[in-house]
Order: C-alpha cells, then structure tokens, then sequence
C-alpha cells in the first residue's frame, strides 16, 4: 500500500521540544550500532522533521581526537564516539551539529559517557552544542520528549536493522560475486529508511511502508547468485553492544571471520531492548508498582511491539528458518541463569553469557564474545566461559578486546575457525538449515 502524502509539516509541540533543546536548524549526529541501524534510528527521527544522520565514517582522526581528550583510563567506545563528534564539529562547524548520545544506569562506565562527552564539550568551549539522549531506564520512553510516535517508528527502525543485517550475514559469505550482498544491504537500509523518514503519515501506513520496503529487500536478498555450502561453520557473535555493532570498532571481525571460511551470526539489537524492557518491568515489581499507571503504560508499549517486530519479520519466515531469535528474551535470561542470575548480575555479561547457549542450541560451531579492552562485561564473561564451555561439549568460545591496536587479528581468527571446524565434526546439536541450502 503507497503511503500517503502526509503534510511535511513539523508538529508544533516536537518544535517547542526542539526550540528548547537548541536543536533547531542543526543537524542530530547518532554513532553507528551499527551503521545501518543508526541510519535507520536517523532516518525515524525525521519522521518528526529533525535532521538526523549517522556520524560519518571514523578513522584515524577519530582515533587522535578521541586520544586527545580522553586519558586512556576511558572505554574504548567513548574515545571512538567523542573522537568522531569533535571530528564531526571541525568538519562542518560547532553551530550547525548535535549529537545524540544513548545512556543508561548500569553496572558499568556506560552511563557516565554522556557526562564526560558533556563535561570535554564545556571545557572546549562548545557549551552551545546540544547533546541529546535515550535513556534504558525508562524503557526509552524519554523519546518520546519528541514526539510519541517516535518512539513506535524507532522500534520499527531497529527490527528493520535486525532483519537487514541477518540477510547480510546469512547471504555474504556464500555470495558468488563479492560486493553483491553489501550492495543489496545498502541499497536496502536507503529505502526502508525512507520509509521510516515519511512526514504525516499514521502508523498502518508507516508499517505498510517499510514492510513493502523490506519485502523488496528479502526478493533482492534471494535473487543474490550465491553457493550455499553446509561445512561452512556458523560462529555466534556476542559481547558489549558498542563494539560489537560498530565495524570500526572491532576491525569488521565479522568480515575477518567470513573471509577464514565462517559464517556469523551477530546478536541483534532488539535484545538490548527487550532486555531494558525486561528491567523495568522488574523495577517496578520490586517498587511494588506492578499495578501501577507506568506498569499499564508498559504493558500496552510491549504489546504494540510485540505486535509491529511479528509484522515485520512475518515475510522473512521462510528464509530465517535454523537462525530464529528467541521469542522472549526471558528465554536468553534464563539460560544465564546458572552462570551469571540476571537478578544479580546485569547489562550485556548477560545477555551474551545465555545468548552463547541459546546459539549453542541453534547448532553453532563456535562463540565469539567481542568486548572493548577493560571492558568489565568481557572480563566477567571471560571467567563464566570455561564452565560454560564444559556444559556446552567443549564448544570453542574465545572473548576478543579491542582498544584500536589489534595485531593479530587475522592469526587469531584464523585458528579460531579452526577449532570451530573441529567442534563441528563432532558436535551434538543439530543445525537447521534453510530450504535455500539444498539437501
Ligand atoms: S560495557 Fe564495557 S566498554 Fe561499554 S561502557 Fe561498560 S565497561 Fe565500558
């Protein structure tokens, strides 16, 4: 169904909210997790008329500014994102530029990032650029300062990146001409985005519209000329959100990992958010506000989510089969559960902790856990993995850090797939396949 023709016209309240904020007239830069998810997370915001757009590309001079003005005592993801907006500032000028950065209060450095970048920009004299955020703990409601709808259409961006990058992932490695699946993901992440970015349109039509967008994208994924090929094994990617989700980060580990013969599979970003979700639930259970007005508001925002991820994900059934999510993230939390309780520990040692069994059970070949240097969720689930390795077959899994300095990546890659290719000859757990494998 065509969208209509909405009037381009800003809501007067999402314009008092912007005016106030001082984002009027300048452009909103998000940090790629990854890019195509922060292009999409964009592209929702100028659904409501803001300019919105994923930083461009990093490099070294994210790198040297990030160094700058960080004392190396920082986490790997905050030199890399305040290095790209000071890079950001200098390219196009500190009156036209403001940057969205998310945030969170959990057990990590996490919710501090925004406060430091915040604290840099003061000091360096940028009092005046704005510096936005999402926070996890309100179920990132607080987007919703914007406008309501925004946040339904940015749940829809972030399932839309979740179905984008599993049809790269599961397509790229078995291509017949390279560049062929990188060029349907982007060509793809373009026109969902500008179905998301539609002015003045309800929500059936913004959900018609990107669904028909995705449809072309699945037609497109399919007609790839690609050898599907059953020895190739499937390696689970998991650890902290930034660095896992953010190429530049991790040295495009997925791509190393195809080019030495595996196939990934990446944890998806809807599962932060289910997890956040999952959180606040919790919270206000023990806030005894279960029955609460903010319980109520929850439970209809996770129904309608619910609702909106089985819409968009219904057409890619039949391609998705042998690399489903689970239907909860409950299932992941309870997996943890005898390593790592959820109840006790928190954020992504978790998640990734219970994400390795639940892709143990899929029929993985090996985990890859992708944590910055020093980053406490890597150093945690580094002592959790030998036990969970022993309950899983002896199922290689292998934390790699990251501070920008990598030298042995490819070696360690290298070996890596070959302890996968072992495990895999004699593994237990049966892996699904989709019909486009062939028998
Ligand atoms: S998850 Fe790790 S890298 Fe990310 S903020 Fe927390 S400690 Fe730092």
């Amino acid at each position: 169904m065509a969208p209509a023709d909405g009037a381009k016209v800003m809501d007067p309240k999402v314009q008092k909210v912007l005016r106030e904020q001082g984002l009027e007239g300048r452009r909103l830069y998000l940090p790629h997790m990854p890019y195509g998810g922060s292009y999409l997370l964009a592209s929702a915001i100028r659904s409501i008329g803001m300019e919105a757009w994923p930083t461009t590309d990093s490099n070294e001079r994210t790198l040297e500014l990030g160094g700058r003005v960080t004392s190396g005592e920082e986490c790997y993801p905050q030199r890399i994102c305040i290095g790209d907006f000071l890079r950001i500032i200098e390219d196009e000028g500190r009156e036209n530029v403001a940057f969205l950065m998310p945030t969170a209060n959990g057990p990590c450095r996490f919710g501090q990032y925004l406060h430091l970048i915040r604290t840099t920009f003061d000091e360096m004299g940028y009092q005046d650029i704005p510096l936005i955020t999402i926070t996890s703990n309100d179920g990132y409601q607080s987007i919703g300062d914007y406008s309501i709808d925004l946040v339904r259409t940015a749940w829809r961006a972030v399932v839309a990146q979740d179905i984008l990058m599993k049809a790269l992932l599961k397509t790229r490695p078995y291509e017949r001409h390279k560049g062929d699946a990188d060029r349907v993901y982007l060509d793809s992440i373009v026109e969902v985005g500008e179905a998301l970015s539609l002015m003045g349109v309800s929500h059936r039509q913004r959900l018609a519209a990107v669904r028909a967008a995705l449809l072309k994208a699945r037609d497109r994924f399919r007609a790839i000329p690609a050898d599907y090929d059953r020895t190739r094994p499937l390696i689970g990617v998991v650890g902290e959100i930034f660095c896992r989700s953010n190429t530049f980060a991790n040295f495009d580990l997925v791509r190393v990992v195809e080019e030495h013969g595996g196939e990934c599979w990446l944890a998806d970003i809807g599962e932060w958010v289910w997890y956040t979700d999952d959180e606040h639930r919790r919270r206000l259970e023990a806030e005894g506000r279960k029955y609460s007005v903010e319980a109520a508001v929850r439970v209809i925002t996770t129904k309608i989510q619910r609702a909106d991820e089985h819409a968009l994900y219904r057409d890619w059934k039949d391609d998705f089969v042998g690399y489903e999510e689970p239907h909860d993230v409950r299932e992941v939390l309870r997996m943890s559960e005898p390593y790592l309780p959820y109840n006790g520990a928190l954020g992504e040692m978790v998640l990734s902790t219970g994400k390795s069994i639940y892709l143990y059970e899929k029929g993985a070949d090996g985990i890859i856990d992708i944590s910055p240097f020093s980053c406490m969720n890597g150093i945690v689930t580094q002592a959790v993995y030998p036990l969970v390795q022993r309950d899983l077959d002896g199922l290689p899994i292998r934390v790699f850090y990251f501070d920008g300095t990598q030298a042995d990546l490819e070696r360690d890659v290298g070996i890596f797939i070959e302890l996968a290719r072992t495990y895999q000859r004699r593994k237990k757990k049966v892996r699904r396949y989709p019909a486009y494998f062939g028998a």
